[in-house]
């Protein structure tokens, strides 16, 4: 990996620029907030299907706790590295910040292929990674969720890990259960529906008719495909084209959720859904939409690609989707991104919601989630465009700017800088 795209140089990168704006250079708040304050490295054996054992990496990164416990998901993916980790944590802090939470940012990963594992092999992964980690996770210190390529069967196996080391059942150790042993309604497609009310205000700010408004998303995981449903079904938006791993699809007559998510579920992939032309994900993202939707990895929008894109709204579910240098040419170019932490903080905060339900036993209706996700996701969307107005720059430093001020605040208030 480029140190120009090592997504926690990207991380730092983003942070000096709003610590310029708030005059706090090289002082402690800035310093303590470009490292995370801990991290963990563990190894976990697993016996394979075969008989083998085979030796894990994982990592549990705290980037900072000042506002609260940390928080955030763990992610099985082959290219894991400590720096997208340590990137991904730190965007956690914003992140939380920005919606208000308790909490602050953390992330786990562990190097694997869930891929090509079998059932029993991810639950041994599971349970071991929480051996593991256990000393340094609790409901009130850190609370992992799901991430890239975890489901809610594996927050099932890890609660049940957990609440076996403790001795206690203990559901608010995690977020994004199943919803028979503590999940919480509307967690399944917060991430994507919190974007939605984001994209919804950006929407009416910038004077843009979402109902007739033409829409690519790349990726087409969670995020993805509930974003695909949720264009549709609140706004009546027309969605063009879509992808995953293997590719792209696009249709400009437009690509109806049901059939195209049916098609993915039986053929592990959108590429070849009929009536369709095979685009790439490069393609995709440069196509002539309205609403630009990165639903899948880091690094999407560098540079090299900044200047042909043409979609007028940018809804980051990704994390970490655009290098700095994209963010300024599509801000010269009149683009409005929504970034990654205000646009998929949905997850989270219905995470949060989770977890007050889990402390205190006692469960939400669907409307009450929605309702609360909505004032959520809408505050946090004006709260960044009021900084955004005022300072005349881009939306990401805007969302910074909201953010480090609130964990400095917290800092400030501890004692510690
Ligand atoms: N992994 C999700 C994220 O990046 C959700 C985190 C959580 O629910 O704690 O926001």
């Amino acid at each position: 990996m480029s140190e120009k795209l090592n997504p926690f140089k990207i991380a730092q990168a983003q942070l000096d620029e709003a610590a310029k704006v708030l005059g706090i250079e090289g002082k402690a708040e800035h310093m303590i907030l470009r490292e995370p304050l801990r991290e963990f490295h563990v190894l976990i054996p697993v016996k394979m299907d075969d008989g083998s054992y085979k030796v894990f990496k994982g990592f549990r990164v705290q980037h900072n706790d000042a506002r609260g416990p940390t928080k955030g998901g763990i992610r099985w993916h082959p290219e894991e590295t400590i720096d997208t980790v340590r990137a991904l944590a730190t965007w956690m802090t914003w992140k939380t910040a920005i919606v208000d939470l308790p909490y602050g940012g953390g992330k786990g990963g562990i190097i694997c292929n869930p891929k090509e594992m079998s059932d029993g092999e991810k639950e041994r992964l599971a349970r071991g990674y929480v051996r593991a980690i256990a000393q340094i996770i609790s409901p009130e210190k850190d609370i992992p969720a799901p991430d890239v390529y975890t489901t809610p069967q594996i927050m099932a196996w890890m609660m049940d890990e957990y609440s076996k080391i403790v001795q206690y059942n203990a559901p608010g150790i995690i977020t994004g259960k199943p919803l028979e042993i503590g999940g919480s309604l509307g967690r399944d497609d917060a991430t994507a529906r919190g974007g939605m009310y984001t994209l919804r205000e950006a929407a009416k700010t910038l004077g843009v008719d979402l109902s007739k408004a033409t829409v690519a998303i790349q990726g087409y995981g969670n995020a993805g495909y509930f974003a695909h449903k949720l264009v549709e079904e609140l706004f009546g938006s027309k969605v063009i084209a879509v992808s995953d791993s293997k590719g792209g699809i696009l249709n400009t007559n437009g690509l109806k959720f049901e059939e195209t998510y049916k098609f993915k579920m039986e053929n592990r992939t959108v590429v070849g859904f009929p009536g369709t032309d095979k685009i790439t994900n490069e393609e995709l993202l440069e196509l002539d939409v309205d609403v630009l939707i990165p639903a899948a990895l880091e690094n999407v929008i560098t540079d090299k690609n900044a200047d042909k894109i043409k979609g007028k709204i940018i809804v980051e579910l990704a994390n970490g989707p655009t290098t700095p240098e994209a963010d300024k040419i599509l801000h010269e170019n009149g683009k409005f991104v929504i970034p990654d932490f205000l646009a998929n903080a949905g997850g989270v905060t219905v995470s949060y919601f989770e977890w007050v339900q889990n402390i205190n036993g006692y469960y939400w209706s669907l409307e009450e989630v929605h309702e609360k996700l909505d004032r959520k996701m809408t505050k946090a969307f004006y709260d960044t465009y009021e900084e955004y107005n005022k300072r005349k720059v881009h939306p990401r430093l805007a969302a910074y700017l909201v953010s480090v001020q609130k964990v400095i605040e917290a800092m400030k208030l501890r004692g510690w800088v």
